[in-house]
């Protein structure tokens, strides 16, 4: 974002992005629960947190809600975090076909994300981002 001197860092959460679960895009939900204003989504593009809305409508559970978006959550019991289903593609291809470990692929990321050093993400949610790779079949069910 442009501050009038510099392009300075920023978060989607800060620009107020708010993730509204359970409803399709652009509907607001008339039971939402403000579920968490710091969550963040691991996406091929880098590290991002956003603010996400629960939807209570229906008693959904939050990672059935998350799985429904195309997010895998780090945890099933209140997560903070969750990798996409596109860069849980991306690892598995080049975890088969480049040998790439899940921790030079977070850090991939997170170098993709802020390549200064200055302000490194939190340690990776998802240490055997390879046990998730090989998981993330088992959302078709869900
Ligand atoms: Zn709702």
């Amino acid at each position: 974002m442009w501050n009038g001197l510099f392009f300075q860092r920023t978060t989607l959460c800060d620009q107020g992005l708010r993730v509204q679960l359970g409803h399709a895009y652009n509907r607001s939900c008339p039971t939402k629960l403000a579920a968490n204003t710091n969550f963040r989504v691991i996406h091929s593009n880098g590290i991002h947190h956003v603010a996400i809305d629960q939807c209570r409508c229906h008693g959904v559970d939050l990672y059935k809600q998350l799985l429904r978006i195309g997010w895998w959550p780090a945890t099933p019991l209140d997560p903070k975090s969750a990798a996409t289903f596109e860069v849980l593609r991306h690892f598995h291809t080049l975890n088969l076909q480049g040998k790439i470990t899940g921790y030079s692929f977070y850090q991939a990321l997170e170098y993709q994300t802020d390549n200064t050093g200055l302000d490194p993400p939190p340690v990776c949610p998802f240490p055997p981002l390879l046990g998730i790779s090989c998981a993330d079949h088992e959302y078709r069910i869900v």
